[in-house]
């Protein structure tokens, strides 16, 4: 099997996975992976948990179709992030309900929107700045996108959902479902009073497992 037609295959393993854990319904959520000269993106108004491997859309960097069926309205999110992080190999991009919640909230930190609330959010997501609310096909949340990524390797739409890379596929999937996790836990604890982690304690992570 090429490889290419390999990472089809996995695409449409995770997506299966992803839906049947209820992180995304509908037709919503997106995949992608990088290849040589574009990536591979999940289609329009396809389901994650019934994707073809031989109908994913492959795209070039413009985000011309090459193969597959037509890409997903929010392909462009997907180039955005690869143009800017030339290390990751793949990004995910959800409506899961907790993660989409919190980008709901009025008073959330829009520099960084979950605290640390676990070694592996930290070690997984780190931080994740709040953008903007677009609405859905505006060109404009590709330049916020943009912008936050040369930072960012997750980030977090308002009133709509995640966006996390990862430097492969599944590193990818694993950040964004920690990421729709520790938001349940952030919802969960609300009104409690709670121990996050210390700044301390999150800088050992970070110079232990650097991302
Ligand atoms: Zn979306």
């Amino acid at each position: 099997m090429s490889e290419e037609n390999r990472l089809r295959e996995r695409i449409a393993l995770h997506g299966k996975s992803l839906f049947e854990r209820g992180y995304g319904c509908g037709s919503s959520g997106n995949i992608s992976v990088r290849l040589e000269d574009g990536i591979l993106v999940t289609p329009t108004n396809s389901s994650m948990g019934r994707l073809d491997p031989a109908r994913i859309s492959r795209l070039d960097w413009q985000g011309n179709l090459l193969a597959g069926d037509k890409p997903s309205k929010e392909a462009f999110l997907h180039l955005a992030m690869y143009q800017e992080r030339p290390e990751e190999r793949a990004v995910v991009h959800l409506h899961a309900t907790h993660s989409v919640a919190v980008s709901c909230l009025a008073e959330i930190n829009p520099e960084n929107v979950l605290p640390p609330i676990t070694a592996y959010y930290v070690m997984r997501v780190g931080k994740l700045p709040l953008l903007p609310y677009y609405r859905p096909g505006d060109k404009a949340l590709a330049e916020a996108v943009r912008t936050a990524a040369r930072e960012h390797r997750a980030m977090l739409l308002a009133n709509h959902g995640p966006v996390v890379a990862g430097k492969e596929l599944d590193a990818a999937v694993y950040a964004a479902e920690e990421l729709e996790e520790t938001a349940k836990l952030f919802l969960l604890l609300r009104g409690e009073r709670t121990r996050y982690l210390t700044p301390e304690q999150v800088g050992e992570l970070t110079a232990h497992f650097p991302t």
